[in-house]
């Protein structure tokens, strides 16, 4: 072994031993003949002290020495002098006097430094470098808290008899809505694999296999554009049971986070406990959004029946082409200028509105760019209905309901943000349930899975099928958190004739059907259990755990956010024989 002890280990009860360290060279200090080197790993720092009486080689070596180049050190461990500890360090008491040291490797100067958090280059430096980005102390923590995560959620999962079992890579496609990554077949010319996008369609076929429940940390492969913080591969907690119902998966899931959490960041806490459950429908209306921060309120309301004789044109036309009028309370903002309103509307269009109405509440009454056709008692009437104070200012959305949600969810999060309604440190998790099974795509003309198309239409809509496909309500759930996606799920069809209903709703041809889906209509045939799972995305947890603002930080080697390796440039081109051996011919 190079080394006795780790570098972040040393305390005082070490003092008077002997010890070996190999490190790297985090800082030097040279004090006119003493020189001090703080020594770096993965496990912390230690500060060593090369007295001039050392051997002429060590001397020789350390004179020498730069950053991050990698030493053996051996040395007595010594407390450092009162009125010289360091209590920012974790070894601030002791330091290390050494008495060899040796250079295992020399570094170049690096191209940024791992020893602060200021001064860092672009993503894309750091990313070219990744394998020095995680030497810095903050990206070691968020390596390490991933795995502390993974780790958990094992050991629980083990608890409650969950077998862990891998699944192929190599597949066939499993649609989650995404584009695949074809993988082309040397042995079968023309022959293509699918990375999975998730391992939905193994993980049923596992409880098929009676293997009761299953869990994999999986990979999950998804060619989809490039917006937001999305990554081509990304990992997921896939999870799945047999003889259970929905509330039976949510059960178990929200006792593995609540655990996990307070195991591995008691720091945060959480909204609430159980958490709060909304229907698709409740929370569309409430946040304008599936996926809500539930950390504040500024909920969205219905001021429809108030509005609705009004002689604003704008939202007389609203309502009589079916639509809404709904508004949020931005509290403290009466004074907005007209720039910020403007801003504002802006924002409103960017998300789809044609405009924005507002009323700032003051002490001569309602002002802002809606106030002249608001009637008094309308003004009452809307005061009390959203509890608007004095001072504060009023958003009136009045389009299609849709339209609206979206565009006062959107706002509500810019207020969020601007006047920093949510915690940090809060965790606000929570179930969406009773999502509509199928959704209408417009540019296609055909019904989409709004789920997967293995997810379970709850049973007494099946008539509907015939009827009206678009208020099929499905089992499938999501958890939101913080106003992210952390999972979906569903208990599954495991009935061929459903299964069959479904496909033939989303368009499928019979022999696509057979081609595409064969094998799991058969297998469904063989004795398939009830069953249902879900998959929370190990990624976003690590993220909002570590309060990091982007998944790429909790990823060890992620893509870049054009989705290239920079690292090692991948995507890149192959070699002619081996697009030969693809049979593979590139277009220009
Ligand atoms: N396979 C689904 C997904 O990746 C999760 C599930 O239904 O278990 O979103």
């Amino acid at each position: 072994m190079y080394k006795t002890h780790t570098c972040g280990e040393l305390r005082a009860t070490h003092a008077n031993q002997q010890v070996t360290l190999a490190g790297w060279v985090h800082r030097r200090r040279d004090h006119g003949g003493v020189i001090f080197l703080d020594l770096r790993d993965r496990y912390g720092i230690v500060q060593v002290t090369v007295n001039p009486d050392l051997s002429k080689e060590s001397l020789d070596a350390v004179s020498n020495v730069r950053m991050e180049w990698v030493l053996q050190i051996t040395g007595m461990v010594q407390k450092r002098p009162a009125g010289m500890q360091n209590p920012k360090m974790q070894t601030g008491e002791v330091e290390v006097i050494a008495q060899s040291v040796k250079v295992l490797n020399r570094a170049k100067t690096l191209p940024f430094l791992v020893s602060g958090e200021n001064d860092l280059p672009d993503e894309n430096t750091r990313l070219k470098y990744r394998y020095l980005d995680l030497r810095r102390e903050r990206m070691t923590h968020n390596m390490i808290l991933r795995h502390q995560v993974v780790k958990f959620m094992r050991d629980f999962l083990d608890q409650y008899n969950f077998v862990e079992i891998e699944t192929p890579i190599l597949f066939k496609a499993t649609p989650e809505g995404a584009r695949d990554y074809l993988v082309p077949s040397r042995l079968y010319p023309g022959q293509f694999y699918a990375l999975p996008q998730s391992p939905q369609q193994l993980k049923q076929l596992l409880m098929v296999a009676g293997m009761d429940r299953y869990f994999q940390i999986a990979r999950c492969f998804r060619d989809e554009d490039l917006r937001g913080d999305r990554q081509p591969e990304f990992t997921q907690l896939d999870l799945e049971m047999s003889f259970v119902q929905r509330d039976d998966v949510l059960a178990l899931v929200e006792q593995l986070y609540t655990e996990l959490i307070s195991a591995i960041t008691p720091h945060k806490r959480l909204l609430s406990s159980p958490w709060p459950r909304f229907s698709y429908r409740e929370v569309l209306e409430r946040y304008g959004t599936d996926k809500p921060d539930l950390r504040f309120g500024m909920e969205l309301i219905d001021v429809s029946d108030i509005f609705a004789k009004s002689d604003f044109r704008v939202f007389q036309s609203a309502i009589e082409a079916g639509g809404v009028i709904k508004c949020i309370v931005a509290p403290g903002c009466a004074e907005y200028s007209r720039k910020e309103v403007d801003a504002l509307t802006e924002s409103a269009r960017a998300l789809g509105a044609k405009g924005l109405a507002t009323l700032a509440v003051t002490s001569e009454g309602l002002k802002g760019t809606a106030a002249k056709f608001v009637t008094p008692e309308e003004a009452e009437a809307v005061k009390s209905k959203t509890g608007a104070q004095e001072g504060d200012l009023i958003l009136v959305a009045a389009d299609q309901r849709a339209v609206v949600n979206k565009v006062l969810g959107g706002l509500r999060l810019i207020f969020r943000d601007r006047l920093d309604l949510a915690d940090p440190n809060m965790l606000a998790f929570g179930w969406v349930v009773d999502f509509p099974m199928f959704a209408w795509n417009e540019e296609e003309g055909k019904w989409d899975a709004e789920h997967h198309p293995f997810t379970m239409p709850q049973l007494d809509d099946l008539p509907k099928f015939e009827t009206n496909p678009g208020e099929i309500l499905s089992d499938a759930y999501d958890m939101v958190c913080n106003g992210y996606e952390m999972a979906s799920g569903s208990i599954r069809i495991h009935r061929s004739d459903i299964q069959l209903k479904v496909f033939e709703l989303l368009g499928l041809r019979g022999d696509e059907i057979e081609q595409k889906f064969g094998h799991m209509l058969e297998a469904f045939d063989y004795g398939a259990p009830p069953h249902g799972g879900m998959a929370p995305g190990i990624d976003r947890l690590v993220m909002l755990l570590a309060d990091e603002p982007n998944i790429r930080e909790v990823i060890a080697f992620p893509k870049n956010q054009t989705g290239r390796d920079v690292m090692a440039d991948a995507p890149s081109e192959v070699e002619p024989k081996q697009l030969k051996e693809l049979h593979i011919q590139i277009r220009e």
